[in-house]
């Protein structure tokens, strides 16, 4: 599932559309195509994990879900996986595989920016505050929880737990103070050099948790569980990443 920084890729992938007009619209997505066809892209966001084409009166919502992709110009999937192709004068925009919505009015009263980690309206102050009305929480299900923290997927999660030296299965009630700050702040930092990272094709190069099988810090394998009450695979090192809270001891 591509996480924020991923978007933000296709965002720029994508952006030479701005300001063109939709000449025709087609594809197997549950929405009326029709209206579309003359409509002009005003503006493409990105939040979280959502992508955002903005026409007048009507922004697309695209959530690429597990197996969601997209091409420019030239179509790259058979035609039953394409659920929005939209044409313009000169260049084509295909979605595949993805989940297609139409949200009405203005995508600024819909969204909370301030919960994306890549938004410049990113604040931490806020996703702290959040964090504090669920101390039951494991972490490691509070950072794919895209109300606090849009965009953030199970790489950031992984990578992030693993560079804050923290148990994924601590709960979010037991993070001490500079530990909870570490969380917030790396969940953003992190993000961007993943994005930096993505860019120049060298992502995976720089996994030091997600899907490893030794932890580099102590020459020890991983533990690699589906944690939480997500269940998502979950890589990590029982010895440098420090559980918090009740049973502390009995887990090292
Ligand atoms: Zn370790």
């Amino acid at each position: 599932m591509p996480e924020g920084p991923s978007l933000i890729i296709v965002k720029e992938n994508i952006s030479s559309f701005i300001g063109k007009k939709i000449i025709a619209a087609n594809g197997n997505a549950r929405i009326d195509l029709t209206k579309l066809k003359g409509k002009k892209i005003r503006d493409i966001r990105t939040w979280g994990k959502h992508l955002l084409i903005i026409l007048e009166n009507v922004t697309l919502r695209i959530h690429f879900l597990m197996f969601g992709s997209y091409s420019v110009d030239a179509q790259t999937k058979p035609d039953r996986s394409v659920r929005l192709h939209l044409s313009f004068r000169k260049g084509e925009l295909f979605f595949y595989t993805c989940a297609v919505k139409e949200l009405d009015g203005d995508p600024d009263d819909s969204y909370d920016w301030e919960a994306d980690v890549m938004s410049d309206r990113w604040n931490p102050a806020r996703a702290r505050r959040k964090l504090k009305k669920m101390p039951d929480e494991m972490v490691c299900d509070a950072l794919l929880d895209q109300d606090v923290f849009a965009g953030v997927g199970n790489i950031i999660k992984n990578e992030v737990l693993y560079r804050i030296f923290l148990h994924p299965e601590t709960l979010v009630g037991d993070v001490p103070p500079r530990k909870l700050t570490q969380l917030i702040n790396e969940a953003r930092n992190y993000s961007f050099d993943f994005l930096k990272w993505k860019r120049v094709f060298v992502l995976r190069k720089h996994w030091l948790a997600h899907t490893k099988k030794t932890c580099k810090r102590c020459d020890l394998p991983f533990i690699k569980k589906h944690c939480g009450k997500r269940q998502r695979r979950t890589f990590f090192c029982e010895n440098c990443q420090k559980f918090y809270g009740q049973n502390a001891e009995g887990r090292r």
